[in-house]
């Protein structure tokens, strides 16, 4: 049979397996292999073929889906592996699910220790219908007895989705905008049965865009330049409300700026960046400032960078700013 004589589909399934070069010199043979090259279809096959991934934004092309996974040569952005969890292959996962959030005993423990382990996170291991409830370490040992599977992991409680080949979580601030897009469907479909789950689900969302703030306005070079001026806060508060973030939950506490206060109730000439034997700061800009006061509330005092500008008993404070050697 001679090609020319495949049908379209056919030929999209070969076109799928070419290189960019030979789809090029492919779609230059005659009029039809032309429209089958610059078909999306085709390079749906070729994202799969060349790299395992089947998820795209809803507003991208495959074509472009396939052009930002070509600048990800590491892998850290858009996982491959995420494409074998879909809305069905989820679906055995929802009643364990629910059942989970709800807290309906005795399923909330661990099958494999028979412990407890909501609050520290119940784990449901993604791989091919295997929907047992287990805990991170009883989970961590169930995939090691596999060298090569690509399960993912998700984290009841705080829904938390991690890769173990890729060996990070997915969706998160770091990763591509279309793993993020993609995990946030997967995650609306497993929650959206459950009053808990849904209201989980905006707490994920929150946490994901506290992050984002976290990496754009607070100690960054270009925080020295917000206008009007940058703020002040603790930073072991900041840090403890970062940290949290990253184990999917919020903050719990307002913040607390009066370790940063002296006894006149102005901010600490002796509070520097780093810390260790005296009292530490982080800058943020106004925009996460004002955030952060709306959503957790303040405990102590608000200081701002141009209340101390040009004050000789603060020129210690500015010289530790500039040394600081921020990004
Ligand atoms: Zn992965
Ligand atoms: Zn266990």
């Amino acid at each position: 049979m001679n090609i020319l004589e495949f049908n379209n589909e056919l030929l999209t399934a070969i076109a799928g397996h070419l290189t960019v070069e030979d789809l090029k010199t492919f779609s230059i043979v005659c009029h039809r292999f032309a429209i089958i090259a610059h078909d999306d279809a085709t390079w749906r096959e070729m994202l799969y073929n060349t790299f395992g991934v089947t998820y795209k934004l809803p507003k991208d092309t495959w074509k472009q889906q396939f052009e930002r996974k070509c600048t990800d040569p590491k892998d850290n952005r858009i996982c491959p592996h995420l494409g074998a969890v879909t809305r069905q292959s989820l679906e055995p996962y929802k009643a364990p699910y629910n059942n989970v959030i709800n807290r309906k005993p005795p399923q909330h423990n661990c099958v494999i220790c028979a412990q407890n382990h909501y609050d520290s996170g119940l784990c449901l291991y993604i791989y091919n219908g295997n929907n047992r409830i287990r805990c991170k370490d009883c989970a961590y040992k169930f995939h090691a007895m596999r060298p090569g599977r690509h399960g993912i992991l998700l984290r009841i409680p705080v829904l938390q989705m991690y890769c173990f080949t890729c060996s990070r979580q997915l969706g998160e601030s770091r990763g591509d905008e279309s793993e993020e897009y993609y995990v946030d469907h997967l995650l609306e479909n497993l929650t959206h049965d459950s009053e808990l789950g849904r209201q989980q689900l905006v707490k994920r969302r929150q946490c994901m865009f506290e992050r984002g703030l976290y990496l754009t306005e607070a100690d960054r070079k270009s925080v020295l330049s917000a206008t009007p001026c940058f703020y002040f806060v603790d930073r072991m508060w900041l840090w403890a409300w970062f940290l949290r973030l990253c184990d999917g939950k919020l903050a719990v506490e307002p913040i607390t700026n009066k370790a940063l206060e002296d006894e006149d109730g102005l901010l600490n000439r002796d509070a520097r960046p780093k810390g260790g034997s005296t009292t530490a700061f982080s800058i943020v800009t106004p925009k996460l400032w004002n955030y952060l006061v709306q959503t957790y509330g303040l405990s102590g005092k608000a200081f701002q960078s141009n209340e101390i500008q040009g004050r000789p008993e603060y020129t210690k404070l500015w010289q530790s700013i500039d040394d600081w050697k921020l990004i």
